[in-house]
């Protein structure tokens, strides 16, 4: 859902990532009243849009150009996201499908899902023109920084050399409980790449028990997709769901979503096409890794 694939079907909320359901995670923080019902104060609103789409498509225009003057009282985003719980990228930046402001294709092209209402957007509509004059956005600057391809930046290994960082991926699995004890215990912190599903379901009940754990623990919960996909096999699209599938999820679980990713496979490394769709997906750091102790490759042992 969202500008360029209109609303979700009645009933169904559209998330602020630009997809329609009806959990929390769709309805809730960042619902997008424009393209679907939405719980909370919005709804009210989407209702009486509802009952005027009867009404002839002047009334429509009028509606548009209501909410472009609305949002130009919006605050200006402070956090790299935007959309009508985060407010209007800062200038010079599109606003992308899923809520993030940047300069790549994914974030300023329309038809990629660039939301004017929030940002500039490349390949230029009336909303989009009308959004400068509002906002008086220097567009000449943006069309050059627009070019320039945004990509989550891939890490290979601490910044400074006497730092180390601990990582297990493909979790959450039956060991892990046992695991989180004996971090405890020695009080230290790793970061967990975690699949939704791989050796175990994240949705089941003791699945969501190790992400809570985790969670409450301290430890920082990081993306691993959500069925262990090599990136490079997939298309932009099938990328994007890999990764939203295990957001949402997560989000069900503890209510936020991962900064961080690490592809399986390490796939991916030399890839702008998949740098930039993380990257217009928020995740801020691809990590890669330089040690590898082959625990996976001694079953049973
Ligand atoms: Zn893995």
């Amino acid at each position: 859902c969202g500008p360029g694939y209109g609303s979700c079907e009645k009933g169904k909320c559209c998330s602020k990532y630009g997809y329609c359901g009806t959990s929390d995670s769709y309805c809730g923080s960042g619902c997008q009243s424009e393209f679907g019902t939405c719980h909370g104060s919005n709804s009210t609103k989407k209702t009486s849009n509802t009952k005027s789409s009867k009404k002839s498509s002047t009334k429509k225009t009028t509606t548009t150009i209501t909410t472009i003057t609305t949002i130009g009282s919006l605050p200006t985003s402070a956090n790299g996201k935007c959309g009508k719980a985060y407010g209007v990228c800062p200038s010079g930046k599109c606003c992308s499908k899923y809520g993030y402001c940047g300069t790549s294709n994914d974030h300023c092209k329309v038809d990629r899902g660039c939301k004017s209402e929030f940002g500039i957007c490349e390949g230029t509509s009336e909303s989009t023109s009308e959004l400068n004059n509002t906002l008086t956005t220097v567009s000449s600057t943006v069309s050059t920084t627009a070019s320039t391809i945004a990509s989550t930046t891939y890490y290979y290994e601490c910044k400074n050399k006497n730092h180390w960082a601990l990582t297990y991926d493909d979790g959450p699995y039956k060991y892990d409980l046992k695991l989180l004890d004996l971090l405890k215990k020695k009080g230290v912190k790793a970061t967990f790449f975690l699949n939704g599903d791989n050796v175990m379901d994240i949705t089941s009940s003791e699945g969501k028990k190790i992400v809570r754990r985790m969670y409450s623990d301290g430890h920082v919960i990081g993306s691993h997709t959500w069925s262990h996909a090599d990136l490079e096999e997939l298309d932009r699209e099938g990328i994007i769901s890999e990764m939203i599938k295990l957001e949402d999820a997560l989000y069900d679980i503890i209510g936020k979503k991962p900064a961080f990713m690490r592809p399986p496979f390490g796939a991916g490394q030399d890839n702008e096409e998949i740098a930039s769709v993380l990257d217009s997906l928020g995740y801020t750091a691809a990590c890669i890794w330089n040690v590898d102790t082959l625990d996976w490759d001694k079953t049973g042992n």
